[in-house]
Protein backbone atom coordinates (compact mmCIF):
# COMPACT_ATOMS: atom_id res chain seq x y z
CA UNK A 1 0.00 0.00 0.00
CA UNK A 2 1.23 3.53 -0.88
CA UNK A 3 -1.38 5.97 0.14
CA UNK A 4 -1.53 7.67 3.35
CA UNK A 5 -4.55 6.78 5.34
CA UNK A 6 -6.67 10.18 6.34
CA UNK A 7 -7.62 9.17 9.43
CA UNK A 8 -11.66 10.41 9.45
CA UNK A 9 -11.76 8.71 12.94
CA UNK A 10 -9.33 10.78 14.51
CA UNK A 11 -9.93 13.87 12.94
CA UNK A 12 -13.64 13.75 14.23
CA UNK A 13 -12.49 13.33 17.48
CA UNK A 14 -10.50 16.66 17.28
CA UNK A 15 -13.73 18.06 16.07
CA UNK A 16 -15.19 16.94 18.74
CA UNK A 17 -13.03 18.16 21.27
CA UNK A 18 -13.35 21.97 19.93
CA UNK A 19 -16.58 21.69 19.90
CA UNK A 20 -16.58 20.73 23.49
CA UNK A 21 -14.57 23.60 24.29
CA UNK A 22 -17.18 25.97 22.38
CA UNK A 23 -19.69 24.87 24.73
CA UNK A 24 -18.09 25.03 27.66
CA UNK A 25 -17.03 28.70 26.82
CA UNK A 26 -20.91 29.53 25.79
CA UNK A 27 -22.30 28.19 29.32
CA UNK A 28 -19.25 29.95 31.16
CA UNK A 29 -19.72 33.55 29.75
CA UNK A 30 -23.10 33.35 28.34
CA UNK A 31 -24.84 31.19 30.32
CA UNK A 32 -25.58 29.49 26.94
CA UNK A 33 -26.27 25.64 26.39
CA UNK A 34 -26.45 24.80 22.68
CA UNK A 35 -29.23 22.35 22.53
CA UNK A 36 -29.48 19.52 19.45
CA UNK A 37 -33.38 17.86 19.27
CA UNK A 38 -33.68 14.90 16.40
CA UNK A 39 -36.42 13.09 15.16
CA UNK A 40 -37.05 9.86 14.37
CA UNK A 41 -40.37 8.39 13.05
CA UNK A 42 -40.41 4.57 12.71
CA UNK A 43 -38.56 1.89 13.55
CA UNK A 44 -35.78 1.79 10.76
CA UNK A 45 -32.88 0.14 12.85
CA UNK A 46 -29.89 1.67 10.75
CA UNK A 47 -31.88 5.15 11.77
CA UNK A 48 -32.23 4.00 15.60
CA UNK A 49 -28.53 3.27 15.13
CA UNK A 50 -27.35 6.43 13.78
CA UNK A 51 -29.84 8.37 16.31
CA UNK A 52 -28.69 6.56 19.64
CA UNK A 53 -25.15 7.41 18.70
CA UNK A 54 -26.26 10.93 17.68
CA UNK A 55 -27.70 11.70 21.54
CA UNK A 56 -24.49 9.63 22.87
CA UNK A 57 -21.89 12.10 21.48
CA UNK A 58 -24.52 15.36 21.60
CA UNK A 59 -24.32 14.83 25.59
CA UNK A 60 -20.43 14.08 25.18
CA UNK A 61 -19.72 17.83 24.23
CA UNK A 62 -22.03 18.84 26.75
CA UNK A 63 -24.71 20.13 24.45
CA UNK A 64 -28.83 19.56 25.20
CA UNK A 65 -29.52 16.55 23.36
CA UNK A 66 -33.60 16.01 23.01
CA UNK A 67 -35.21 12.95 20.73
CA UNK A 68 -38.47 12.84 19.44
CA UNK A 69 -39.46 9.13 18.32
CA UNK A 70 -42.93 9.03 16.88
CA UNK A 71 -44.45 6.10 15.58
CA UNK A 72 -44.62 4.84 12.30
CA UNK A 73 -47.71 6.00 11.39
CA UNK A 74 -47.75 9.49 12.42
CA UNK A 75 -49.44 11.77 10.14
CA UNK A 76 -48.15 14.71 8.49
CA UNK A 77 -49.90 17.49 10.43
CA UNK A 78 -48.75 15.87 13.56
CA UNK A 79 -44.68 15.61 12.72
CA UNK A 80 -45.12 19.59 11.29
CA UNK A 81 -46.12 20.02 14.86
CA UNK A 82 -43.41 18.70 16.61
CA UNK A 83 -41.07 21.00 14.24
CA UNK A 84 -43.37 23.54 14.72
CA UNK A 85 -42.63 23.28 18.66
CA UNK A 86 -39.25 22.49 18.04
CA UNK A 87 -38.71 26.11 15.78
CA UNK A 88 -40.36 28.08 18.32
CA UNK A 89 -38.52 25.96 21.50
CA UNK A 90 -35.84 29.01 22.45
CA UNK A 91 -33.68 25.76 24.10
CA UNK A 92 -32.92 24.27 20.85
CA UNK A 93 -30.52 25.67 18.48
CA UNK A 94 -30.06 22.40 15.94
CA UNK A 95 -33.14 20.58 14.60
CA UNK A 96 -32.29 17.20 12.68
CA UNK A 97 -35.41 15.04 10.82
CA UNK A 98 -33.63 11.90 10.51
CA UNK A 99 -34.41 10.54 6.92
CA UNK A 100 -35.55 8.32 5.48
CA UNK A 101 -38.98 9.34 6.51
CA UNK A 102 -41.60 6.70 5.62
CA UNK A 103 -43.26 6.81 2.04
CA UNK A 104 -47.00 8.65 3.50
CA UNK A 105 -44.63 11.76 5.12
CA UNK A 106 -43.74 14.21 2.33
CA UNK A 107 -39.69 14.73 2.92
CA UNK A 108 -39.42 17.94 1.40
CA UNK A 109 -42.33 19.37 2.92
CA UNK A 110 -41.49 18.46 6.07
CA UNK A 111 -37.51 19.63 5.77
CA UNK A 112 -38.81 22.80 4.28
CA UNK A 113 -40.64 23.18 7.76
CA UNK A 114 -37.41 23.21 9.69
CA UNK A 115 -36.38 26.62 10.64
CA UNK A 116 -33.20 27.24 8.15
CA UNK A 117 -31.68 29.10 11.08
CA UNK A 118 -32.17 25.83 13.27
CA UNK A 119 -31.46 23.18 9.77
CA UNK A 120 -28.16 22.04 11.14
CA UNK A 121 -28.23 19.28 7.97
CA UNK A 122 -28.43 22.11 5.70
CA UNK A 123 -31.20 20.25 3.61
CA UNK A 124 -33.59 23.27 3.80
CA UNK A 125 -34.34 24.87 0.16
CA UNK A 126 -32.91 28.33 1.60
CA UNK A 127 -29.88 27.21 2.80
CA UNK A 128 -29.13 24.96 -0.61
CA UNK A 129 -29.83 28.13 -2.07
CA UNK A 130 -26.95 30.08 0.00
CA UNK A 131 -25.32 27.19 -0.45
CA UNK A 132 -24.94 27.58 -3.90
CA UNK A 133 -24.59 31.68 -4.40
CA UNK A 134 -21.73 31.41 -1.83
CA UNK A 135 -23.28 32.93 1.15
CA UNK A 136 -23.50 32.07 4.61
CA UNK A 137 -25.91 29.17 5.46
CA UNK A 138 -25.74 25.80 7.28
CA UNK A 139 -23.38 22.98 5.07
CA UNK A 140 -24.88 19.68 4.87
CA UNK A 141 -22.17 17.73 7.17
CA UNK A 142 -21.06 14.72 5.14
CA UNK A 143 -20.08 17.03 2.39
CA UNK A 144 -18.56 19.44 4.98
CA UNK A 145 -16.52 16.50 6.78
CA UNK A 146 -14.85 15.42 3.85
CA UNK A 147 -14.01 18.90 2.93
CA UNK A 148 -12.70 19.81 6.20
CA UNK A 149 -10.25 16.62 5.70
CA UNK A 150 -9.32 17.58 2.18
CA UNK A 151 -8.42 21.04 3.40
CA UNK A 152 -6.39 19.72 6.39
CA UNK A 153 -4.71 17.39 4.28
CA UNK A 154 -3.76 19.34 0.88
CA UNK A 155 -3.81 23.18 2.64
CA UNK A 156 -5.15 24.67 -0.32
CA UNK A 157 -7.64 22.91 -3.29
CA UNK A 158 -7.51 26.06 -5.29
CA UNK A 159 -6.87 24.84 -9.39
CA UNK A 160 -7.55 21.11 -8.38
CA UNK A 161 -9.80 19.27 -10.69
CA UNK A 162 -12.34 17.24 -8.39
CA UNK A 163 -14.58 14.39 -9.60
CA UNK A 164 -17.59 14.04 -7.61
CA UNK A 165 -19.52 10.25 -8.48
CA UNK A 166 -23.02 10.64 -7.33
CA UNK A 167 -25.42 13.41 -7.49
CA UNK A 168 -27.79 13.40 -4.51
CA UNK A 169 -29.15 16.70 -2.67
CA UNK A 170 -27.74 15.66 1.21
CA UNK A 171 -24.30 14.55 -0.45
CA UNK A 172 -22.99 14.70 -4.25
CA UNK A 173 -24.69 18.38 -4.79
CA UNK A 174 -23.69 20.32 -2.17
CA UNK A 175 -19.98 18.49 -2.07
CA UNK A 176 -19.65 19.62 -5.85
CA UNK A 177 -20.73 22.89 -4.77
CA UNK A 178 -18.20 22.76 -1.58
CA UNK A 179 -15.13 21.96 -3.89
CA UNK A 180 -16.69 24.59 -6.32
CA UNK A 181 -16.28 27.49 -3.31
CA UNK A 182 -12.72 26.15 -2.67
CA UNK A 183 -11.53 26.91 -6.80
CA UNK A 184 -11.88 23.30 -7.65
CA UNK A 185 -12.34 22.46 -11.43
CA UNK A 186 -14.98 20.46 -10.42
CA UNK A 187 -17.22 17.40 -12.82
CA UNK A 188 -20.16 16.03 -11.15
CA UNK A 189 -20.50 11.94 -12.68
CA UNK A 190 -23.49 9.99 -12.01
CA UNK A 191 -25.19 6.73 -13.49
CA UNK A 192 -25.74 8.31 -17.03
CA UNK A 193 -21.95 9.71 -17.41
CA UNK A 194 -19.84 8.12 -20.54
CA UNK A 195 -16.60 6.47 -19.80
CA UNK A 196 -17.00 7.25 -15.79
CA UNK A 197 -13.19 5.91 -15.93
CA UNK A 198 -11.78 8.08 -18.10
CA UNK A 199 -13.21 10.80 -15.85
CA UNK A 200 -12.11 9.63 -12.81
CA UNK A 201 -8.92 8.73 -14.10
CA UNK A 202 -8.57 13.11 -14.95
CA UNK A 203 -9.36 13.60 -11.28
CA UNK A 204 -6.78 14.44 -8.34
CA UNK A 205 -9.64 14.28 -6.01
CA UNK A 206 -12.09 11.61 -6.39
CA UNK A 207 -15.23 11.50 -3.53
CA UNK A 208 -17.36 8.65 -4.10
CA UNK A 209 -21.17 8.74 -3.04
CA UNK A 210 -22.60 6.67 -5.25
CA UNK A 211 -23.78 3.32 -2.84
CA UNK A 212 -22.59 0.41 -4.78
CA UNK A 213 -19.57 -1.66 -3.03
CA UNK A 214 -16.71 -1.42 -4.06
CA UNK A 215 -17.53 0.16 -7.39
CA UNK A 216 -14.22 1.95 -7.78
CA UNK A 217 -11.30 -0.04 -9.27
CA UNK A 218 -7.57 1.34 -8.57
CA UNK A 219 -6.88 1.37 -12.18
CA UNK A 220 -9.20 4.18 -12.25
CA UNK A 221 -7.16 6.64 -10.05
CA UNK A 222 -4.57 8.89 -11.15
CA UNK A 223 -1.12 8.43 -9.37
CA UNK A 224 -1.21 10.56 -6.35
CA UNK A 225 -4.60 11.34 -6.20
CA UNK A 226 -6.84 11.59 -2.61
CA UNK A 227 -9.83 9.31 -2.49
CA UNK A 228 -12.74 10.47 -0.60
CA UNK A 229 -14.99 7.28 0.15
CA UNK A 230 -18.27 8.21 1.30
CA UNK A 231 -20.06 4.49 0.83
CA UNK A 232 -21.65 2.66 3.60
CA UNK A 233 -22.52 -0.81 2.47
CA UNK A 234 -23.51 -3.88 4.24
CA UNK A 235 -22.19 -6.88 2.57
CA UNK A 236 -21.80 -10.83 3.50
CA UNK A 237 -18.04 -11.71 3.02
CA UNK A 238 -16.69 -15.39 3.97
CA UNK A 239 -19.68 -15.86 5.86
CA UNK A 240 -19.03 -12.30 7.94
CA UNK A 241 -20.96 -9.33 7.11
CA UNK A 242 -19.10 -6.28 6.50
CA UNK A 243 -19.08 -2.94 5.77
CA UNK A 244 -17.13 -1.50 2.96
CA UNK A 245 -17.27 1.88 0.95
CA UNK A 246 -17.63 3.01 -2.39
CA UNK A 247 -14.27 2.25 -3.58
CA UNK A 248 -12.10 -0.83 -3.60
CA UNK A 249 -10.08 0.31 -0.84
CA UNK A 250 -7.35 -2.67 -1.30
CA UNK A 251 -6.51 -1.64 -5.14
CA UNK A 252 -7.44 1.78 -4.61
CA UNK A 253 -4.75 2.33 -1.95
CA UNK A 254 -1.84 0.82 -3.82
CA UNK A 255 -2.32 3.91 -6.53
CA UNK A 256 -3.65 7.01 -4.10
CA UNK A 257 -1.85 9.80 -2.56
CA UNK A 258 -4.69 9.60 0.18
CA UNK A 259 -7.61 8.04 1.10
CA UNK A 260 -10.26 7.55 3.49
CA UNK A 261 -11.32 3.85 4.93
CA UNK A 262 -14.34 2.90 5.58
CA UNK A 263 -15.39 2.19 7.97
CA UNK A 264 -13.59 5.20 10.05
CA UNK A 265 -13.20 7.79 7.33
CA UNK A 266 -16.31 9.94 6.07
CA UNK A 267 -18.68 8.71 8.72
CA UNK A 268 -17.04 9.80 12.27
CA UNK A 269 -16.48 13.02 10.76
CA UNK A 270 -20.33 13.39 9.67
CA UNK A 271 -21.97 13.35 13.15
CA UNK A 272 -18.63 16.02 14.37
CA UNK A 273 -20.03 18.63 11.79
CA UNK A 274 -23.60 18.26 13.12
CA UNK A 275 -22.25 19.10 16.86
CA UNK A 276 -20.26 21.91 14.98
CA UNK A 277 -22.97 22.86 13.06
CA UNK A 278 -25.40 23.08 16.26
CA UNK A 279 -22.90 25.36 18.22
CA UNK A 280 -22.75 27.59 14.81
CA UNK A 281 -26.25 28.11 15.33
CA UNK A 282 -26.57 29.09 18.62
CA UNK A 283 -24.00 31.40 18.41
CA UNK A 284 -25.51 33.33 15.28
CA UNK A 285 -28.96 32.79 17.41
CA UNK A 286 -26.70 34.54 19.90
CA UNK A 287 -25.29 37.41 18.22
CA UNK A 288 -22.44 35.81 19.25
CA UNK A 289 -18.75 34.97 17.14
CA UNK A 290 -19.18 31.77 15.41
CA UNK A 291 -16.59 29.16 15.47
CA UNK A 292 -13.91 28.66 12.97
P1 LIG B 1 -28.17 8.17 -3.60
O1 LIG B 1 -28.67 6.80 -3.88
O2 LIG B 1 -29.14 9.24 -3.26
O3 LIG B 1 -27.31 8.67 -4.85
C1 LIG B 1 -26.39 7.82 -5.50
C2 LIG B 1 -25.81 8.53 -6.69
O4 LIG B 1 -24.93 7.61 -7.31
C3 LIG B 1 -26.85 8.95 -7.73
O5 LIG B 1 -26.60 10.25 -8.14
C4 LIG B 1 -26.63 7.94 -8.87
O6 LIG B 1 -26.81 8.49 -10.18
C5 LIG B 1 -25.16 7.61 -8.71
N1 LIG B 1 -24.87 6.29 -9.29
C6 LIG B 1 -25.54 5.13 -9.09
N2 LIG B 1 -24.98 4.15 -9.82
C7 LIG B 1 -23.94 4.69 -10.48
C8 LIG B 1 -23.00 4.18 -11.40
N3 LIG B 1 -22.99 2.90 -11.77
N4 LIG B 1 -22.08 5.03 -11.89
C9 LIG B 1 -22.06 6.32 -11.53
N5 LIG B 1 -22.94 6.87 -10.66
C10 LIG B 1 -23.87 6.06 -10.15
O7 LIG B 1 -27.09 8.00 -2.43
P2 LIG B 1 -26.52 9.05 -1.35
O8 LIG B 1 -25.86 10.19 -2.01
O9 LIG B 1 -27.54 9.29 -0.32
O10 LIG B 1 -25.41 8.13 -0.64
C11 LIG B 1 -24.33 7.59 -1.36
C12 LIG B 1 -23.54 6.67 -0.47
O11 LIG B 1 -23.03 7.40 0.63
C13 LIG B 1 -24.34 5.51 0.15
O12 LIG B 1 -23.48 4.40 0.27
C14 LIG B 1 -24.69 6.03 1.54
O13 LIG B 1 -24.88 4.99 2.47
C15 LIG B 1 -23.46 6.82 1.85
N6 LIG B 1 -23.66 7.91 2.83
C16 LIG B 1 -22.74 8.01 3.83
C17 LIG B 1 -22.83 9.00 4.76
C18 LIG B 1 -21.78 9.10 5.81
O14 LIG B 1 -22.00 9.69 6.85
N7 LIG B 1 -20.59 8.54 5.58
C19 LIG B 1 -23.94 9.97 4.76
C20 LIG B 1 -24.81 9.84 3.60
C21 LIG B 1 -24.66 8.82 2.69
P3 LIG B 1 -28.27 8.94 -10.74
O15 LIG B 1 -28.55 10.24 -10.07
O16 LIG B 1 -28.05 9.06 -12.19
O17 LIG B 1 -29.22 7.85 -10.34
Amino acid sequence: MSAQIIDGKAFAAKVRGQVAEHVTALKAEHGITPGLAVVLVGEDPASQVYVRSKGKMTNEVGMKSVEHKLDENTSEADLLAVIDQLNKDASIHGILVQLPLPKHLDEDLVINSIDPAKDVDGFHISNVGLLGTGQKSMVPCTPLGCLMMLRDHHGSLSGMNAVVIGRSNIVGKPMAQLLLGDSCTVTIAHSRTKDLPEVVGRADIVVAAVGRPEMVPGDWIKKGATVIDVGINRIERDGKNKLVGDVDFASCSEVAGAITPVPGGVGPMTIACLLANTVTACCRANGLAEPE
